[in-house]
C-alpha cells in the first residue's frame, strides 16, 4: 500500500517558510489519516479522501478553508476524485459553501453527472451530506493579504492524493481554491478529469501548478497514455511536465503505478510533498526545495 500526497507546487512565501514545522505537521496528518484508513480496511478512494479533507482543513493550504481568493475577494472552489479499476470519476468547480469540496467531488462518483459546478453543485453535495458553510468563512487573513499584496502570481498550494491500496486499486484525489486573483468564474485543470487528475488501472496522478498549461497538455491523461505504453514512471512524468512547459506553464505531479511505483517532480522551485508505504511501516514526508 502507498500514499502520496502534495500540497501544491510553487514558490515558497516567507510565510510558509516561517511556518515550515506547521506544513509539515498537516502534511503528517493527512498521510497518518489515510494510512489508519487503509489499515482500517478502507480502498484506495477513502484514503485519497481522507488525505485530501484532513488538507482542506489546514488553513495555510490552498483548498478548503484557507482557499485562494479570486480577484474579488471571492472564494471558488475546485476538486476532483477518480477510482482507478472503473474509471469513475466526480468532480465539481466553482463551489463557494462547500467546506469539503472533496467530498463533493466523491458523493459525484456515484452519479451519472461527472462534473457539477458552482451552487447546484453546493446543492448536491448539501444533499449528500457535506457540510455547508457561509462563503465569506473561507477568507483568511492571510489570503486577503496576499490578495492585496499581489503575491498571488507566484504561489500556489493546491492540495492532492494518490493511493495503492491492497487490492491493488488506485485512486487520485485533488483539491484547489484555484489561483490567488483569478477572475471569477476561472476554473483551472482540477477539477478536469484527465488534464489535473486522473486515475485508472494502471496509473494514478494528481497535479498542480499553472492550471492552463496542464489543460492545454491534457497533462494527467498524458501521463497514463505514456504508462500504459510501457514507459518508465519516472520518465513518463518527466516528459508530461516538458509537454506543460511547452504550453507554457509551470508545476508539478505525484503519480503512484499499480506497481507501487512512485515519481513526484516538479519544476517550480518547491513542491510540498509526502509519501507513506506500508512496507516498513515508514512514513516519509518531504519538503523540497531547488
Ligand atoms: N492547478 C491549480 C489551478 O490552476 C492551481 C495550483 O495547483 O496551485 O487552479
Amino acid at each position: 500500500m502507498v500514499v502520496v500526497i502534495h500540497a501544491g507546487a510553487g514558490s515558497l512565501s516567507d510565510d510558509l517558510r516561517e511556518r515550515e514545522v506547521e506544513c509539515r505537521v498537516a502534511l503528517e496528518a493527512a498521510l497518518a489519516s489515510a494510512a489508519t484508513a487503509l489499515r482500517d480496511g478502507a480502498d484506495a478512494v477513502a484514503a485519497t479522501r481522507c488525505a485530501v479533507v484532513e488538507m482542506e482543513s489546514f488553513p495555510l493550504f490552498n483548498a478548503g478553508y484557507g482557499a485562494a481568493l479570486c480577484s474579488d475577494g471571492t472564494v471558488e472552489m475546485s476538486a476532483a476524485l477518480m477510482r482507478g479499476p472503473d474509471q469513475g470519476a466526480g468532480a465539481v468547480a466553482a463551489v463557494t459553501r462547500t467546506r469539503h469540496p472533496i467530498l463533493a467531488a466523491e458523493a459525484l462518483l456515484e452519479a451519472e453527472q461527472v462534473l457539477l459546478i458552482g451552487e447546484r453543485a453546493d446543492a448536491y453535495a448539501a444533499a449528500h451530506g457535506a457540510e455547508q458553510w457561509e462563503p465569506s468563512r473561507f477568507v483568511t487573513e492571510r489570503q486577503l493579504r496576499r490578495l492585496h499584496e499581489h503575491l498571488a502570481l507566484h504561489e500556489h498550494g493546491t492540495v492532492g492524493a494518490v493511493c495503492l491500496d491492497s487490492t491493488g486499486a488506485l485512486a487520485a484525489a485533488t483539491s484547489t481554491g484555484g489561483r490567488t486573483g483569478q477572475p471569477p468564474g476561472r476554473v483551472g485543470d482540477t477539477p478536469l478529469i484527465g488534464a489535473g487528475t486522473w486515475a485508472d488501472a494502471h496509473v494514478a496522478v494528481s497535479c498542480t501548478g499553472e492550471g492552463e498549461a496542464f489543460i492545454r497538455a491534457g497533462a494527467a491523461r498524458l501521463l497514463a497514455a505514456l504508462v500504459e505504453r510501457g514507459v518508465d514512471l519516472g520518465a513518463a512524468a518527466d516528459t508530461v511536465l516538458e509537454e506543460v512547459a511547452r504550453c507554457g506553464g509551470r508545476g508539478g505531479l505525484i503519480a503512484v503505478n499499480a506497481r507501487g511505483e512512485v515519481a513526484m517532480p516538479f519544476s517550480t522551485p518547491a513542491m510540498q510533498r509526502g509519501v507513506w508505504r506500508e512496507r516498513g511501516g515508514v512514513v516519509v514526508e518531504e519538503r523540497s526545495e531547488r
